[in-house]
């Protein structure tokens, strides 16, 4: 019996297959094994241990995002796959063949659900990078594509503590719409941004006391006077 995917996890594992599908680019000569550790293609053991020794992640040249933050690495991983467009948005699933829907956005309905709509041109993200700007008293937020959100801490803030710490509340507001996005499609649960934004400040706030050196941080100075805090 033919069964569709019904969970984010089944549906991202399909985006991932077709992708890699999608991306293969054929060329002419015979097949062969390539490992992609190092220029030669020749894999051995003590290059292996070297490069997991070394810690070494692949990051794709046209990605400029920051790795130092205090966010977990699921929630920077989806940053940065937001950043290479590499997200199963509807957009990118259509593209690859598999149609839930017209392709238009879980939140708005207005428009075609690409990463740029969801994170920076969706009036749903609108309201809640407004919300995050006048917590954090930033300047007005002017973000076309995902790359400009990740320039944003280092625009909007002078010193390195400040920028830091802004870093991680831009990716935990990329988190937290990307979860709404997904509760509604998968789960039927719809939040407001006004809640969506006192879930980036809660997570936030319990990513930065155990992630980073602002153990002490106190909650109510964390909502009120964050920029006291920087
Ligand atoms: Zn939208």
């Amino acid at each position: 019996m033919e069964k569709k995917p019904s969970t984010y996890e089944e549906v991202n594992e399909l985006f991932q297959l077709l992708s890699g599908i999608h991306d293969y680019q054929p060329s002419l000569g015979h097949d062969r094994w390539c490992w992609k550790g190092d220029k030669s293609g020749v894999y051995t053991v003590h290059k292996a241990k070297k490069m997991i020794s070394e810690n070494r992640t692949q990051v794709p040249i046209n990605s400029s995002m920051k790795w130092k933050c205090w966010t977990p690495l699921k929630c920077k991983i989806l940053v940065w796959r937001a950043d290479i467009n590499r997200l199963p948005t509807r957009a990118e699933l259509l593209k690859r063949g598999v149609a839930f829907n017209d392709g238009s956005c879980a939140i708005c309905n207005e428009d075609l659900e690409t990463t740029t709509h969801l994170f920076t041109g969706c009036v749903f993200s609108d309201e809640i990078w407004a919300r995050v700007g006048s917590w954090c008293r930033l300047s007005p937020i002017y973000a076309f594509e995902v790359k400009d959100l990740l320039k944003m801490a280092g625009t909007q803030m002078k010193t390195k503590k400040e920028k830091y710490i802004l870093r991680g509340i831009i990716y935990t507001t990329m988190w937290s719409i990307w979860n709404e996005r997904n509760a509604r499609i998968f789960k039927g649960n719809s939040r407001k941004p006004i809640e969506v934004v006192e879930i980036v400040k809660s997570t936030a706030f319990l990513w930065i006391r155990h992630r980073s050196s602002l153990k002490g941080i106190d909650w109510n100075v964390w909502c009120k006077y964050l920029m006291d805090v920087m």
